[in-house]
């Protein structure tokens, strides 16, 4: 047998793992143990260990890989195996609790759906290198029975503070009202002791004495069939469709409590949309269990991110609300998920490894045995079929809690209901919004767009503002005197000449964005509040809990909103909604492009009379003729899908057929053409199976990339992962060249 030695420069440089335990001599029994790597590999690769490291599958190793030490994780282990000896030697074992085996099932599934190496998936599991070391401590101080030294006065009142509550010692010394030196002395003379104390504490435990809201009876039906499934103890899905302020976050969190009673080690998780912005839900989760759920999202701090993980890996974090992100955490034993809002749109990651969180829930459920929730007042349509086909039950609650009722909703035709010329607001909605601010009353105006005008162009040569990275037009934003590429960020200062014809002063501005309503609204009301809400003017959590508690509370008069407003907002004041465009996101040909307008404009609407004002809705549009617009005015969400589900069904489109699409990118042109048509000859042809493209993308160059696109529809039954996976296989392409696969795609660009 092979002697192997651990090279010099590994572990001693990475917490957490066990250093003494990586160097083995040649009678030892060996282990053969496939370790898969954090990186796009296409498989695990096989290393040899003594047996008596006990190894299992799910500990996190360093391996020797190429000239690099690499973390990676134990897939599998062979004990007392006779061709271990020819394999090179992990290096070393850390000391944190093997990842759980239901992450490396749903990482293998996960991998196979979405059609990436499952080192792909790796990565996004194992996040924090940090969490697998145990957490940090620092040094508090505490009273001992000692005292050698004289007790001064300024001594005794630090022993006082100290026995009051152990603190750090430039704590006690401030408490005290004392130097440093004071506390260091008393810990030199024994008489305090350190004691040292983790900085990634556990989290409280969720308080489950605590009552909940008294629920209506529609409600308490409804928390007994999620509690039902909870019980069950196995996979069950529940779509729980209520209308908006029906209290569908109250009836979740009984199913939240009946999950973390039923069971003392159960973890709970609740997938939420835009969760960095909108924490309002968070503290009605802290009402009802005395403790905010552990926090999971782009915004939380690395520690918060090590010991949310850490905490979560080891089973002592038990209800955890997060992005999308928070489904690929280390639960060891999840009992229950929540997908809120489970239509919105944000659970697609479309960048990276491309995966729909929602569906991806659904499957970990299934994977872990456990029950899901999916909530939503406008449930996308794949959830809204699975339920109607008896896959998921269905809970449905119709009427809004206490006195509140449903908006009225009134479509304003702009062919015939025009606003002045260079206005944006139609006579109908002016007169509403005065007549609600008469009566004290709040109006929210929804433009899903950001900035002044959408495009600007120049009057004397017709010269558009592009993008240069992308060729779309860029956005004035008048607030900065710039001109804004929505989709890269890029900007330039609003140039004084046209860059093509030199005229000076030459640009009007064309359409509007929020900025543009907000200068009519002023002109319209000037004595009114107004503010604006973007992601312009409220970029952290922290703005947008100021503006929308400055809008609770009555200090603004009229709300100017993007998408932003249209999260579970309740502001009591809010009668009048006015929707300045409701064609927006008609255009473009998506797939969902009705399904999502109705779905948008159905939640804004929803922001008025939440309370015991009757609300109303009216939305400005050119296609009042539009299925979508049809439905929203006469609450007909049932017969909208309806009709969108057999115009789908006709077509084989999602649900009712699968979707997948393949994006090629790269910095050269011709590499990238040649490179979509050999994939495009590649195709295998297989049943039910269409393969459409290449194409340029609507988007056909960002950010220097030209881009392809390819669309596959296949049959429902079709394997759709295992067709593109085979199709991927069959081709080289130049290293310059990117290949994206998306299954289930929901962008279209
Ligand atoms: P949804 O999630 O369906 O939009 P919410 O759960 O947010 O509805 O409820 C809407 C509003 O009504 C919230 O302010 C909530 O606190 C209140 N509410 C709903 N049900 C009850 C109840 N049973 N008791 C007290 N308040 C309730």
């Amino acid at each position: 047998m092979r002697a192997a030695r651990r090279r010099s420069n590994t572990i001693a440089s990475l917490p957490g793992f066990e250093e003494e335990s990586s160097d083995f001599t040649h009678d030892a029994q060996l282990s053969k143990v496939a370790v898969l790597f954090p990186l796009p590999l296409p498989e695990p690769f096989d290393y040899c260990a003594p047996d008596a490291w006990s190894l299992q599958p799910g500990d996190h190793v360093i391996a020797p890989l190429g000239p690099r030490s690499v973390r990676g994780v134990v897939w599998s282990v062979e004990t007392k195996s006779a061709n271990a000896a020819n394999l090179k030697p992990l290096e070393s074992k850390a000391l944190a609790a093997p990842l759980p085996d239901i992450s490396r099932r749903f990482i293998d599934w996960t991998a196979k759906y979405v059609v990436t190496p499952p080192g792909n998936i790796l990565r996004m599991v194992v996040r924090s290198t940090e969490a697998l070391s145990p957490s940090p401590t620092y040094a508090v101080y505490a009273p001992t029975e000692t005292m050698s030294g004289a007790v001064t006065p300024q001594r005794a009142k630090v022993m006082s503070e100290a026995a009051r509550e152990p603190a750090t010692g430039a704590e006690l010394a401030r408490r005290a009202g004392v130097s440093s030196s004071v506390v260091k002395a008393l810990v030199e003379m024994g008489a305090l002791t350190r004691i040292d104390v983790p900085e990634d504490a556990p989290y409280p435990e969720p308080d489950l004495s605590l009552p909940g809201n008294s629920l209506n009876a529609q409600q308490d039906a409804a928390a007994e069939m999620l509690k039902e499934s909870v019980r069950a103890g196995d996979f069950q899905a529940v779509l729980l469709d209520g209308i908006t302020g029906s209290g569908k976050t109250e009836v979740y969190l009984e199913a939240i409590a009946e999950t973390l009673a039923r069971d003392p080690s159960a973890q709970v998780l609740v997938l939420l949309p835009e969760i960095a912005l909108t924490q309002a839900v968070l503290a009605r989760f802290e009402q009802r269990f005395g403790t905010r759920p552990v926090e999971w999202h782009s915004a939380i701090t690395q520690k918060a991110r090590r010991r949310a993980w850490r905490e979560v890996n080891d089973g002592r974090a038990r209800l955890i609300a997060g992005a999308r992100s928070a489904l690929f955490l280390p639960f060891r034993n999840l009992r229950l998920i929540v997908v809120d809002e489970e239509h919105d749109p944000s659970y697609k990651q479309d960048d990276g490894v491309a995966y729909q969180a929602r569906d991806l829930a659904v499957a970990r459920a299934k994977l872990g045995g456990c029950a899901i929730v999916l909530a939503s007042a406008t449930p996308s349509l794949e959830t809204l079929v699975n339920a109607q086909a008896g896959r998921y039950r269905h809970v449905k609650l119709t009427a809004r809690h206490g006195v509140a009722v449903l908006p009225d909703v009134e479509l304003i035709d702009l062919k015939i209901d025009a606003p002045d010329k260079g206005r944006w607001l139609s006579p109908k909605l002016v007169t509403a919004a005065a007549e609600a601010l008469a009566r004290g009353e709040q109006v929210l105006l929804y433009m899903n767009r950001r900035g002044y005008a959408p495009l600007t162009l120049c009057r004397a040569c017709g010269h558009r503002m592009q993008s240069p990275d992308t060729q779309s037009w860029l956005v004035e934003h008048k607030y900065s005197g710039r001109l804004v590429c929505h989709l890269t960020g890029f900007s330039m200062p609003k140039p004084k000449e046209c860059p093509t014809c030199m005229a000076p002063d030459s640009f009007v501005a064309i359409g509007p964005g929020v900025e543009r309503v907000e200068e009519e609204t002023r002109q319209l009301f000037p004595n009114a509040r107004i503010e604006i809400f973007s992601s312009d003017t409220a970029q952290t959590g922290d703005q947008v809990r100021a503006i929308v508690e400055r809008m609770a509370v009555g200090e603004i008069d009229i709300l100017i909103g993007t998408q932003i407003v249209a999260k579970g907002h309740n502001f009591p004041l809010l009668t009048v909604v006015g929707v300045v465009d409701a064609d927006l996101g008609l255009k473009g040909g998506d797939l969902r492009a009705g399904e999502r307008t109705y779905q948008l404009l159905s939640q804004v609407a929803g922001r008025a009379g939440r309370a015991d004002r009757p609300g109303r809705a009216l939305i400005q549009t050119y296609a009042p003729e539009h299925d979508a617009m049809i439905a929203l005015s006469k609450h007909d969400r049932d017969g909208f899908l309806a009709a969108e589900a057999a115009g789908r069904e006709a077509m084989g489109m999602p649900p009712y057929g699968r979707l997948a699409a393949v994006i090629i990118s790269g910095p050269d042109e011709p590499t990238v053409n040649y490179a979509a048509i050999t994939l495009g000859e590649k195709a295998p042809s297989a049943d039910g199976v269409d393969v459409w493209g290449p194409a340029p993308a609507p988007l056909s160059v960002i950010r220097g990339q030209h881009r392809r696109r390819f669309l596959v529809r296949a049959d429902r039954g079709v394997d759709i992962s295992a067709f593109m996976a085979a199709w991927r296989e069959r081709v080289k392409l130049h290293s310059s060249v990117r290949v994206q696969i998306d299954v289930d795609p929901y962008s279209f660009l």
